[in-house]
């Protein structure tokens, strides 16, 4: 362990609960309750929270445990990070003890498809928590490892926009999230990973399949983009919109799928507050990301 610029979490605080014991809050909610020695733990805390302190004398082996049990909890952090934004800071602190972080090949940037306002407003938030924006993907020859996550956004529920780029994006093996507009509420979702998670065709496939009024739905799906309900944004909306996104992207680039939730429907109403997670399981035989390519022929004996 590199000691020199290690410092506690920013987001980690205690609580002397009395004379003899001491509580270690981390910022995923666990805690860590210490019943000895609780002035030795309390002043070697200090001091990792400002090293620049040198008036507290420090027990040198119980301030060498507490490094050890830090470390391992992921609660020391180098001293240039711990400037970061704090919401990528409890980003990355989420789920390090529990190892849900995945592994692997995480985009790192990202690309915007489409147009109108949430876009707009999106692009400027995303632009401002310092995510890569490539603008036109097209352009370049990017090899699969390297594809950015791509982002459709939408001012409504434009169902053919949406299915096209979802098509796309399972055609080249790209993840992709969407985020658009609908019923007064922010749809957000559902984040998908080809090959592996429910794709947009198996979330509209499963609404219709549950809802009540699949008629409705339907004509929904059909109308034209002038006649469906459209985002006109102003100072409250468009801040939530586009923290709501760059919070996903955040989450979906740190590869932190426990919080970015593949093949799950988010859906926030900004008014009550809402937020509903709506999981959707992947169709196995769904036209757009099932393999079709493997289907068994039909063969004569089937139709005896
Ligand atoms: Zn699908």
């Amino acid at each position: 362990m590199e000691e020199q610029n290690l410092i506690l979490h920013p987001d980690v605080h205690w609580v002397k609960v009395d004379e003899k014991r001491i509580q270690l809050r981390q910022p995923d909610g666990e805690h860590i309750t210490f019943d000895e020695h609780a002035n030795d733990i309390l002043n070697a805390l200090k001091v990792l929270r400002t090293p620049s302190i040198n008036d507290i004398k420090v027990d040198e082996s119980i301030s060498e445990q507490i490094k050890e049990i830090l470390h391992t909890r992921g609660l020391l952090i180098h001293k240039d990070n711990a400037s970061n934004f704090q919401i990528q800071r409890l980003i990355d602190q989420h789920g390090v003890s529990g190892g849900k972080v995945a592994t692997g090949k995480n985009p790192t940037s990202v690309t915007i498809m489409g147009e109108g306002k949430l876009a707009s407003v999106s692009k400027t938030s995303l632009l401002q928590a310092g995510i890569k924006i490539i603008d036109d993907q097209d352009k370049f020859s990017i090899s699969e490892d390297k594809l950015p996550l791509m982002i459709v956004i939408c001012d409504q529920e434009d169902h053919d926009f949406l299915q096209k780029m979802n098509a796309k994006a399972i055609q080249n093996k790209q993840p992709i999230l969407f985020f658009r507009w609908f019923h007064r509420s922010f749809k957000l979702g559902p984040f998908v990973v080809p090959g592996e998670t429910a794709c947009l065709n198996c979330a509209h496939q499963r609404e219709l399949a549950s809802s009540l009024f699949p008629n409705e739905l339907l004509a929904y799906r059909s109308s034209g983009r002038d006649d469906l309900p459209v985002y006109n944004g102003g100072p409250v909306l468009d801040q939530m919109a586009g923290a709501l996104l760059t919070r996903q992207v955040l989450t979906i680039l740190s590869g932190n799928y426990d919080l970015s939730e593949p093949s799950t429907m988010i859906t926030v109403d900004p008014v009550l507050l809402n937020i509903k997670h709506s999981p959707i399981l992947r169709i196995p035989r769904c036209r757009v990301c099932s393999n079709y390519e493997n289907e068994p022929l039909r063969a004569i004996r089937d139709q005896l």
